[in-house]
């Protein structure tokens, strides 16, 4: 028997069962090995049956007194009993809905009982105990796993399974891990993890096993990664001069003061630029800290060495703003701006002078081939077919997190030999570690400064007691001639006919009613949300940026990077419902203007463990400490989708833990050295490409 034995031909697996497992995704004998315990009961206590208490848990041994089944007098659950007696006394145990075990149970047996001790109406009971007749300690009288009860699946009977499979001693492991990785990293090897992770004698056991396999995980998206980064470097790309005299004219022309971060940022990207290995660089950066001049910066270099720029925002609005910002600072450079969108015949081109003429997409999409647009900005519009380039040096990728390195093949599969460099950029604030684990491949520049002049917005937590209070703080502010951004959960998601979890939330367009009826009667109120129409959406837009609007409600997920100076208070309904990081990325877009700005965080949550978290953003100041809070508080899964990377919450919990990321890093550098493309380990190299083509279809 090896990993890919089907499943089908254990003994214990007949056609139900078969299919039962199948379901659960589990075919072969590896899928089984590696579906893991939830969770572990540890009942490794054995204690007489006299010194049962409530709330003990633990294992007793005795001989079966009496066996009964029958139903519960209100509810009528069927359900199996018996007496167990020792030496020291007796003790009942109960199983609800399994009135069949009453047969498996005979009068003057022996049976082991785990558990919890209940105090019930019939004294001391075991309800629902893990049980065994023989004394071989699979299911009681130790450390016991639980796996996920899926589809009819008990744990009981998969400890069954997996109990015969490593008993049968046929089963050859291959392990995947190089012997030295084992050995320099102390490692478990793969058939002693497999062993401890199902049947560990101590919980000891059980952390050596995650760890093995969390190392394994981490290393494999290491090797995967550098991989890639250092295949890239072997490619070739323009390398474009630095004119720095065009540069400092920008710069100087700018109504400010770059920050120190941001002209760090700026020159690390020019000199990545500069080399003709292609720049995979990641900019990270608070809201409003000011990433967009640094890509204009870049951008403006390239432009002048000759090359094209493609700049790429996730939203029609944000690539708009984009356009207008860019046009602005570049303008008296003489080049030519592209804003190439979603639908119908809404493309413009901004030529000289600030001048914007429209001028159709196919139009637009000629001049881009001809070389004379120096800079396309779009969404993801620029990756179709149609759009190609003359000569596109640099890629721009706003707001963007994962997908860069395909978006930038999808760009530039289409052009020259040269690969364009990419410059990719995300308000996201990623602890190192995560960096370092879930962007290996990347180069990093992190703008960790706030421009100067921008003064703290100050925070509170508002309990329903103070929202009258809070939402005549905002008639004042909106008096005063200044905006108001409403933030609220979800918009209403209705799902065969039930509502989600979210629906019970403020939704938006409810939430604009109320405030334009109810509360703000005296003011005007527009919404934004991601079922709107394009158009009717920059409509919206617009006239809040016009300030035609006093309050705009909208949901969480749209335009993170929307500019808008004159708002000077961000609501957030459902405050708890959110991560920190995003709530201070949402508290971002306000502060952006001279005047001194708010953010109220509305919660009618009463749980402390809320209120704790929450406070979290009153004092801190920066994305990257909420975000490792976050990291701490609620684990890494909500940064990136757990799915989307396939690692187990184990896994996802050691990415905590810096020292064993780093080690798995240089584990993984060390290999590729040697060996970049896996040829002398080639379980190794399937076990990457696997989880390339993951990684690729998620
Ligand atoms: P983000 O990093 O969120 O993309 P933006 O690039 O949109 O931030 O910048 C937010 C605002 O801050 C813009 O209005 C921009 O003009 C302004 N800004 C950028 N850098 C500075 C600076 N160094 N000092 C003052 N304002 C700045
Ligand atoms: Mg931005």
């Amino acid at each position: 028997m090896n990993f890919s034995t089907p499943v089908s031909q254990l003994p214990k697996v007949g056609p139900a069962y078969k299919k039962k497992l199948s379901s659960l995704g589990i075919k072969s004998l590896g899928d089984l090995l590696f579906c893991f315990p939830s969770r572990y009961e540890d009942f490794s206590r054995t204690f007489p049956i006299s010194s049962a208490s409530p709330r003990k848990k633990g294992t007793v041994r005795g001989v079966i007194r009496e066996v009964a089944s029958g139903r519960t007098p209100r509810k009528g659950i069927p359900y199996a009993t018996l007496l167990l007696s020792d030496k020291t006394g007796n003790i009942s145990a109960v199983w609800l809905n399994q009135s069949y075990l009453a047969k498996t149970f005979k009068k003057g047996e022996e049976l082991s009982l785990s558990g919890e001790i209940s105090y019930t109406k019939n004294g001391l009971q075991f309800i629902n105990p893990s049980y065994e007749k023989k004394n071989t300690n699979v299911h009681t009288g130790k450390i016991v796993p639980f796996y996920s009860e899926k589809k009819g699946l008990s744990s009981r009977w998969l400890r069954f399974l997996l109990k015969s499979v490593f008993e049968s001693g046929t089963l050859a492991f291959k392990e995947t891990l190089p012997g030295q990785v084992i050995k320099e990293n102390n490692l478990l090897s793969l058939k002693e993890a497999l062993q401890k992770i199902h049947f560990p004698n101590t919980f000891e056991d059980i952390k050596r096993a995650q760890e093995r396999f969390s190392f394994e995980r981490i290393f494999l998206l290491q090797l995967l990664l550098l991989q890639k980064k250092i295949k890239l470097s072997e490619k070739k790309s323009t390398p474009i001069k630095i004119d720095i005299d065009k540069v400092q004219d920008l710069v100087s022309d700018l109504p400010y003061d770059l920050t120190s971060a941001q002209k760090k940022s700026a020159w690390q990207i020019l000199k990545d630029m500069e080399k003709s290995m292609p720049m995979n660089r990641l900019l990270e950066g608070d809201v409003g800290s000011g990433k967009t001049v640094v890509a204009v910066i870049a951008s403006l270099v390239a432009i002048r060495a000759g090359y094209q720029v493609a700049f790429m925002a996730p939203t029609e609005v944000l690539a708009r703003q984009h356009f207008d910002e860019v046009a602005k600072l570049l303008w008296r450079f003489k080049v030519d701006v592209g804003l190439l969108t979603g639908k119908k015949d809404r493309f413009r081109s901004k030529k000289l002078k600030g001048d914007t003429v429209e001028i159709s997409r196919q139009k637009l999409i000629e001049k881009t081939k001809e070389g004379k647009i120096d800079i396309l900005i779009g969404t993801h519009t620029l990756i179709q077919e149609k759009v190609r380039f003359k000569d596109l040096a640099l890629v721009i990728l706003d707001e963007q997190h994962r997908f860069g390195v395909e978006q930038r093949a999808k760009l530039c599969l289409k052009e020259r030999a040269a690969i364009p460099h990419l410059l990719s950029m995300t308000a996201t604030p990623i602890p190192r570690t995560l960096a370092l684990t879930l962007y290996g491949d990347l180069d990093l520049s992190v703008i960790d400064e706030m421009p100067k002049e921008r003064k703290d917005i100050i925070t509170k937590i508002i309990t329903p007691g103070k929202r009258k209070k809070a939402y005549d703080f905002v008639r004042k502010e909106a008096e005063e001639g200044r905006q108001v951004f409403f933030i609220c959960p979800r918009i209403e998601v209705e799902e065969g006919g039930k509502s989600s979890p979210w629906s019970g939330k403020k939704a938006v367009e409810e939430e604009r009613e109320r405030l334009a009826k109810e509360i703000f009667p005296d003011l005007k109120v527009e919404m934004l949300h991601g079922k709107m129409k394009q158009a009717e959406k920059e409509r919206v837009m617009k006239s809040f940026k016009d300030r035609k609007a006093d309050i705009l409600v909208s949901t969480s997920v749209i335009e993170v990077g929307i500019d808008i100076r004159n708002a000077s208070v961000m609501v957030i309904e459902g405050a708890e419902m959110f991560g920190l990081a995003q709530l201070h990325q949402l508290r971002g877009r306000v502060g952006r203007g001279e005047d001194q700005s708010y953010c109220f965080l509305f919660t009618d949550s009463r749980k402390e463990k809320t209120k704790k978290r929450l406070q979290a953003l009153l004092s801190a100041k920066s994305g990257f400490e909420l975000a490792e809070k976050d990291l701490l508080l609620r684990g890494p899964g909500d940064f990136f989708g757990k799915r989307q990377w396939g690692l187990p919450d184990f896994t996802m919990d050691a990415l905590k833990d810096k020292i064993a990321v780093e080690k798995a890093r240089e584990a993984a550098k060390k290999i590729l050295s040697e060996d970049l493309d896996l040829k002398k380990n080639p379980l190794l190299r399937k076990r990457v490409s696997l989880l390339e083509k993951k990684i690729h279809l998620e």
